[in-house]
């Protein structure tokens, strides 16, 4: 290979992308380090090839390692931590990354922030990539923060995902050190206790995870305000009335409390429905932690979002049953925002399940996300802007396999966590997570969950 690679020139590297489509690995280095051409070329496909041969379990999904084979050489000890927290600080090796980090920082490290890497325990990139997005989205953390400075002398309350996560955000911001790895150990064994479907080794999807982790958290705390309130006050009028105020045809289901995941993840979409025999608009509202958006080539998240309100026909088949005629009607639908979120969670679907191959397919298409977003599908028309602070990212071709890191702003500097390591990163690297304008290009690292938050004041 070497002979061959040295060979290889510049010029012909566009047609052995072409040729190596069918061969991933070697298409993506070569895209790379077209990139980057700093290293002659057979140093960089020897790099690769160990980077490629060290990160080989995050890629093939069903390969189970023990812990002990992944240990680094030179072993990394656990240091139990004092306050027998679950997850521990592990010393060695990503500390050189993290002082790279610290000097890269210089003395625009901001007071206060902590950058620590996730320890990956086997193909668990889908939750460290989805903790870290969440970690800096600082309405939240501060709230989680705030619950558990408030909650943990409650006496030894039972543990669950809303505690080990509290617990894991106090352990990164407690911090001594700026920078460095945790092992999100006890969240992970939580996560897997919990929910069987996140139980196997293989490789999972971050937004369905998320999505999980919101919900659960949001039910955690609702219990916990029911058990409250039954045990100290009955007669408490403290509840504040959740999503529509006023009923809505065709009853939706009502919320008994807002949560402060509510507060900060919880939107209300409106679903119209006008019969086009008597006109008669019926419109029922839904709650949603995220928008899961219909993804085109080579467009942007304004369109897509356009595209997840614009009308849509119910005909033929698809006829909607109108209680004021008493029978299936044609009719039009739409989709619109009623309260956008405090923070925006977007999710493109990049999955879509193939017919034809019996299968789902990643698509690799490039949608434009900005830094402001204005969303302009809203009831009331106005303008609600926001601006990004985290993007889940899926490394890959496939659904089956790849790899999540993520891409986070905090203060005004951006930074990429994959796993261990936190690298800065510069603002305009973000666009290189866009996608592809074309199917095979080497470039496999697209946006996938895009967190903005409201610039209209905090709730
Ligand atoms: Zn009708």
């Amino acid at each position: 290979m070497h002979a061959w690679s040295q060979q290889v020139k510049e010029k012909d590297s566009d047609s052995i992308i072409n040729r190596c489509s069918t061969l991933p690995f070697l298409a993506n280095s070569f895209a790379d380090w077209k990139r980057r051409p700093a290293a002659s070329l057979q140093e960089f496909f020897l790099q690769r090839t160990l980077e490629f041969s060290r990160s080989f379990s995050r890629w093939i999904p069903f390969r189970r390692r023990r812990r002990a084979e992944r240990r680094p050489i030179g072993g990394r000890r656990r240091r139990a931590q004092a306050s027998d927290q679950g997850s521990a600080t592990l010393p060695g090796s990503p500390a050189a990354a993290g002082s790279k980090l610290e000097k890269a920082l210089g003395d625009q490290f901001p007071e206060g922030e902590r950058y620590f890497g996730f320890e990956n325990f086997g193909n668990t990139c889908y939750c460290n990539s989805v903790l870290q997005a969440l970690y800096f989205c600082i309405p939240f953390r501060e709230q989680l923060l705030d619950y558990y400075a408030n909650n943990k002398n409650l006496g030894d309350a039972e543990e669950n995902l809303l505690t080990c996560l509290a617990d894991l955000f106090t352990q990164i911001s407690s911090q001594k050190k700026k920078t460095g790895v945790i092992a999100p150990k006890r969240f992970v064994q939580r996560v897997k206790k919990q929910n069987e479907y996140f139980r196997s080794y293989m490789h999972q999807d971050a937004h369905e995870f998320l999505n999980y982790l919101l919900n659960e958290l949001a039910d955690i705390l609702e219990k916990e305000s029911n058990a409250a309130k039954s045990t100290t006050d009955t007669s408490s009028s403290e509840k504040i009335a959740n999503g529509p105020s006023h009923p809505v045809e065709n009853g939706v289901q009502k919320e008994p409390f807002v949560t402060w995941v509510h507060k900060n993840f919880q939107g209300i979409l409106t679903n119209e429905t006008r019969c086009l025999r008597c006109e008669t608009v019926t419109a029922r509202d839904e709650t949603f932690f995220d928008l899961s958006l219909d993804i085109e080539q080579n467009s942007s998240l304004t369109s897509c979002l356009k595209n997840f309100s614009s009308t849509e026909t119910l005909n033929a088949e698809d006829k909607f049953f109108c209680d004021k005629c008493c029978s299936l009607q044609e009719a039009q639908k739409r989709m619109k925002i009623k309260k956008p979120p405090h923070i925006l969670v977007i999710h493109l679907k990049r999955f879509k399940y193939m017919e034809q191959l019996s299968r789902h397919k990643k698509l690799s298409y490039r949608v434009v996300f900005p830094m402001e977003l204005k969303l302009n599908n809203t009831v009331d028309h106005a303008d609600s802007e926001y601006s990004l602070f985290a993007v889940v990212v899926h490394v890959g071709s496939g659904p089956n396999h790849g790899h999540y890191v993520s891409l986070v702003k905090s203060h005004t500097h951006w930074l990429l966590f994959d796993d261990e390591n936190a690298e800065m990163i510069e603002e305009s690297t973000v666009q290189t997570f866009f996608g592809s304008s074309q199917e095979y290009a080497g470039n496999t690292d697209h946006g996938y969950i895009l967190f903005y938050e409201s610039l209209g004041g905090k709730s």
